[in-house]
């Protein structure tokens, strides 16, 4: 062992090399990191991210098409009890509408996220899915509608989707438990994670850097749930308080933290996808950039149309990345080619020969 190695840059090249850490070298790296192991975990993944997808960054425009939600998450700013919110949900024409033009623009993949509203039942959304599929049948379609029957899953594979975002905010049974009502089940979360990706999905799971109650201890369980589990993509933003939640005044997540994070899951995972998120870039106006330089490799710019935009708020100041001209020729480009990386036009698929 190099000597003059500081404890923990050992621990993070032990990650990289055996891609696990003994639960309590784990806890340790998370409970006492600092600037520099955040920089030196940033150079191993950043160098992990390349290696494997070159400077290039996959784009995925996301239509958020219904705040309507029966759960009642604790931090999230269109739960249920929160009768502030004016709700408002997208026909298929409009979300069509955004995916198309989304297409001309140059995205090649579809997120289609929504709270759980029951009038989206699982028939409905798989028509939605066939048109989508029809209309442009060399994108992929991924969706983020919350927990279903593992049948209703597989109908909504069997129209063709191709991806599922459902992050299970925490792996903590009882860390969950202090984040969610009493009706919402840590253990059915987990469940639906596990159907998702043995139907075939490419799946996602992720977790909120911040989230009240959260520790090093159950970080570590999230990093141990994502060794094993092996998720295509893995979701992860800082927490950010929603004024009308019972989190209001709970402090936010930190920016530094969740770039750690996002390090360690590409030492962990080198290949999979993992976006600089909205809510990173909420937090700091150049958090995406900086999460791109930590080892994530895709964003996820919005589709939604400008007058749904301020009601999908799941926390407070929530931004968007926008694009409305070709994704090659946009802000976004510009803002990467900065930092040495460009968009790739391309569904950006897991497990795809790396470049
Ligand atoms: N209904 C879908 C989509 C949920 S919204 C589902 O259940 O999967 C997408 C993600 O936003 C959530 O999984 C959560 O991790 C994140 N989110 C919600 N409220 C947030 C907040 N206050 N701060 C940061 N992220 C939040």
């Amino acid at each position: 062992m190099n000597a003059g190695k500081r404890q923990n840059e050992t621990r993070i090249d032990r990650l990289n090399a055996e891609k696990r850490l003994p639960h309590e070298e784990l806890t340790a790296l998370l409970a006492t990191w600092d600037a520099a192991d955040r920089e030196y975990a940033a150079e191993i993944a950043r160098e992990l991210a390349v290696a494997r997808f070159g400077r290039n960054v996959f784009v995925r425009g996301i239509v958020e098409f219904s705040n309507v939600c029966r759960n009642d998450c604790l931090y999230c700013g269109i739960r249920k009890s929160n009768l502030k919110v004016e709700r408002y949900r997208l026909g298929e024409a409009e979300i069509v509408e955004c995916c198309d033009a989304g297409y001309l623009y140059g995205f090649r993949t579809f997120v289609l996220q929504s709270g759980e509203d029951a009038t989206y039942p699982p028939e409905r959304l798989a028509a939605l899915v066939r048109t989508l599929k029809a209309k442009h049948p060399d994108c992929a379609v991924t969706l983020s509608v919350g927990e279903l029957e593992r049948a209703d899953y597989q109908l909504l594979f069997d129209a063709g989707a191709d991806r599922y975002l459902l992050r299970h905010e925490t792996a903590d049974p009882e860390h969950y438990a202090r984040l969610h009502m009493p009706g919402q089940s840590w253990t059915r979360r987990m469940q639906c994670l596990r159907d998702l990706k043995e139907i075939g999905f490419q799946t996602g799971c992720g977790f909120m850097v911040g989230s009240p109650y959260q520790t090093p201890e159950t970080l570590a369980k999230d990093m141990e749930f994502i060794s094993e589990f092996r998720p295509a993509m893995i979701g992860i933003g800082p927490f950010i308080p929603h004024c009308d939640t019972p989190f209001a005044s709970e402090p936010a997540g930190s920016v530094d933290l969740t770039l750690f994070l996002l390090s360690l899951c590409r030492i962990l995972r080198p290949d999979v996808l993992l976006p600089a998120t909205t809510a990173l870039g909420t937090l700091d106006p150049v958090g995406r950039e900086k999460g791109i330089l930590a080892g994530a490799n895709v964003i996820m710019p919005n589709l939604s149309p400008a007058q749904v935009r301020a009601k999908y708020m799941l926390y407070n100041n929530k931004t968007a990345v926008d694009v409305e001209t070709h994704i090659t020729k946009s802000d976004l480009q510009e803002r990467l080619r900065k930092i040495g990386y460009s968009v790739k036009v391309a569904r950006g698929d897991y497990g795809e020969t790396p470049c």
